[in-house]
């Protein structure tokens, strides 16, 4: 490069610069600013002569992560001085020793942080998704590290278009997995909607291509809509004393082109393709009142759609997103959205997280549901039980489902997800709450474990000393926290009983002059089929595997498969004998162990029972690969989301629950009848039963525990030959 080349760049430099200090907040110190001086003069210093992919002075990088630092997240001189020396450590040969003596342990710890956390897309879905945890670790550190990382993410998805195709694809839809929705629920909408915008970009440059075309094409006219329709809004607002500015925004592409996929629709069917913001000019004690007058005035212009009305400000949503919503029809016949809010709650709701946290430290903002969530979170991760692949997959289902609100006995309000049952709602309050639950009565009336939670509901939860929880409750609960603490419940309550087992087990032995060794109880493990030596002692423990089977066992000590072929055995215990004819004929996918279509993957041709794992492929649907396929380690990193848990079951012996539900003409006897057909004369085991009869008409909810379809089916037709019952449903959710 010449001279004056250098000279150029090192201007454009310092005129970078600048424009990152007029973005910092109107309060910054001159301390502060001199922090940040001193963070840009090592950044320029560190990176001097590296450049990026792009071919630009490394430098512009760190600047531009602390622009958005600064400006879109509203992030004050620490956060600022982190970003701008984020890669520092990582990629020169200062140390992290050098940045607290240089600077101080706060920034130290923040920037270890975010060194930590290396680029995800190398790795292995195991890794990747203990680096997720690594992540989200550092909330308990400091919120500040994944706020810098969505700053730093945003601006290499920005810089993308310099990297190789194929890393474009894989950063893009790592970026669309995690870090977009991740911004959504630290509330920082903008990010979120560049985030997701570029990320589809990348991964479907098509779609993304011909939309944002269409968009573009129909921007007059769309313009033109806006102008017409907010035109009488601004003269009525400003006549009745409310200062606002009023403007159309259009929907981001992501969002157009997931309802055109979702919905299947047309672009040109897509009719909220824009919405219009009502940003209100008002005082903290005057907000609510402004922007319910705001709204009363909007509808006396133009007709609301009585169902889309939102009210996110009395209850603002757990990101802390706070603002009216309502859908008007405007001219013309086209349902326009319409939302309204102050000049706090729009600066809430761009910048998420920073500016909840300015307000909230001035007395402002509501009491925090985004605290709340990073408080979850801690405690979900305090939890060394569960895995990571599994946290990660619970863990996002949370990020994306929508919020309900339900209400304490005392009127506390809480969140939870939508779908979340009572028994999520008790785990929610309290563990112990959840564990101990017996029952809860929602609005006054008492409902089963298993029933789901709608907004507005008022749930008390009923208890009881003795209450333990219970494998099915598995089924029932849809919250990470909730899933995690009944699984160690579970696990622990297992552990206590092998505990016991093994105790009666050595005491036995004993008895029967055997000693309790490893190679024993090897030998016991493969006589009786299990797998490992726990669930032997359980067994041993709970009951199952008797005293009379340790006799015989030890009586067969060296002939014991001739044993087997004896008619006495097969009649003494035919527990035993099932277990005897353990077989994996069945493949379930996911936590939902469902069964869908697959075909075995050539490269490391898996058998039933093999660990593997499911891969969904574009032409030819699902294939399973082994866990120690060479292609694996490649599969699960460049496609983590195509990835799907699998496991070999034995279709035989697999309980499940189903849900039953009988009409009827209700007569005497009717209910003994139904329990009788059930557990007599099918043998099926029911687990609950819930029936109530209204004038004359049988309702009942029934549980019951089935080994397959089949065997559901016949439970179905003999009940629908009882006299007198009318229908007999599966139900797939209690409602
Ligand atoms: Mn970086």
């Amino acid at each position: 490069m010449s001279e004056v080349e250098i000279e150029v760049e090192n201007k454009e430099i310092v005129k970078r610069y600048k424009t990152l200090l007029r973005s910092c907040n109107s309060d910054i110190t001159r301390e502060d600013k001199k922090l940040i001086r001193k963070a840009f003069n090592l950044a320029v210093e560190a990176h001097k002569g590296v450049r990026r992919k792009s071919g630009e002075p490394y430098i512009f990088h760190p600047i531009a992560v602390a622009q958005i630092v600064a400006k879109d997240i509203g992030l004050g001189a620490t956060s600022i001085a982190c970003a701008l020396l984020h890669d520092v450590v990582e990629d020169t040969d200062y140390t992290l020793e050098d940045m607290e003596q240089m600077f101080n342990p706060k920034i130290r710890q923040i920037i270890d942080g975010l060194t930590k956390i290396t680029d995800l897309a190398e790795q292995d879905i195991s890794i990747q998704a203990e680096n997720f945890r690594k992540m989200l670790l550092t909330l308990s550190d400091d919120v500040r590290v994944i706020l810098i990382k969505l700053a730093d993410r945003l601006h290499n998805m920005q810089t993308l278009d310099s990297m190789a195709r194929h890393k474009q694809q894989k950063i893009g839809s790592e970026t669309l997995y995690i870090y977009a929705p991740l911004a959504h629920r630290l509330g920082l909408y903008t990010i979120k909607t560049e985030l997701e915008d570029l990320g589809l970009k990348y991964t479907e440059p098509d779609i993304y291509r011909d939309t944002s075309r269409q968009l573009n094409e129909t921007k007059k006219a769309r313009v033109q809509y806006i102008q017409k329709f907010t035109k009488p809004l601004k003269d009525t607002l400003q006549s009745h004393g409310l200062i606002c500015s009023i403007k159309g925004r259009p929907k981001s592409i992501f969002s157009i082109c997931k309802k055109i996929k979702s919905q299947g629709v047309s672009f040109d069917e897509v009719y909220d393709k824009f919405a219009i913001r009502i940003i209100i000019e008002s005082t903290i004690a005057d907000e609510k009142s402004d922007c319910w007058k705001a709204y009363s005035l909007i509808t006396d212009n133009y007709r609301p759609n009585p169902d889309r009305l939102r009210d996110w400000i009395s209850t603002p949503k757990a990101n802390g997103y706070e603002s009216l919503h309502t859908t008007v029809m405007g001219p013309g016949g086209k349902w326009v959205e319409v939302q309204i809010r102050t000049k706090r709650m729009d600066e809430v709701a761009e910048k998420g997280y920073a500016a909840h946290w300015k307000y909230k430290q001035e007395g402002v903002s509501k009491e925090g549901n985004l605290e709340d969530w990073v408080n979850q979170i801690r405690e979900l991760l305090e939890n060394p039980e569960s895995n990571a692949v599994d946290f990660l997959e619970e863990f996002k289902l949370n990020l994306f489902s929508k919020e309900i609100f339900v209400f304490t006995p005392n009127g506390d309000l809480r969140t939870l997800p939508k779908g979340a049952s009572v028994l999520d709602f008790a785990f929610d309050i309290h563990s112990q709450l959840g564990a101990t639950c017996l029952g809860c009565k929602v609005n006054g009336r008492l409902v089963p474990l298993s029933h789901k939670l709608k907004s507005g509901d008022q749930v008390e939860v009923i208890t009881s000393h003795n209450q333990k929880p219970k494998k099915a409750w598995l089924n029932y609960v849809i919250t990470a926290k909730a899933k995690n603490k009944i699984k160690s419940s579970l696990k622990d309550a297992k552990k206590a009983i092998a505990e016991e087992g093994k105790e009666i087990l050595e005491r036995k032995l004993k008895h029967l002059k055997l000693s309790f060794t490893d190679s024993v109880i090897n030998e016991l493990c493969s006589y009786f089929k299990y797998k490992t030596s726990l669930d032997l002692f359980f067994d041993v423990g709970s009951g199952v595997l008797t005293n009379t089977n340790i006799k015989e066992f030890v009586l067969n000590k060296n002939s014991w498969y001739q044993y087997l072929k004896s008619k006495i055995y097969r009649k003494s215990n035919k527990q035993i004998e099932q277990k005897e004819e353990v077989k994996f004929d069945t493949l379930v996918f996911g936590h939902t162990e469902e069964k869908l279509n697959f075909t075995y993957s050539k490269c490391c041709t898996p058998i039933p029972g093999d660990h593997v794992f499911g891969f969904t492929t574009i032409r030819e649907g699902i294939k399973i690969h082994r866990h120690d396929c060479p292609n694996a380690l490649r599969l699960q990193s460049n496609f983590a989301y195509r990835i799907l848990k699998a496991k070999w079951i034995d279709s035989t012996n697999t309980e499940s629950i189903a849900l039953l539900n009988i009409k009827g003409i209700d007569r005497v006897g009717l209910v003994t009848e139904v329990t009788q057909i059930l557990s007599n004369n099918l043998k099926i085991n029911i687990q609950s039963i819930n029936i109530s009869s209204v004038d004359g008409i049988f309702d009942g909810l029934i549980t019951v525990v089935i080994l397959d379809k089949n065997s559901l089916t016949s439970v179905i037709e003999t009940l629908k030959k009882a006299e007198g019952i009318t229908s007999v449903k599966r139900k797939f959710k209690s409602t």
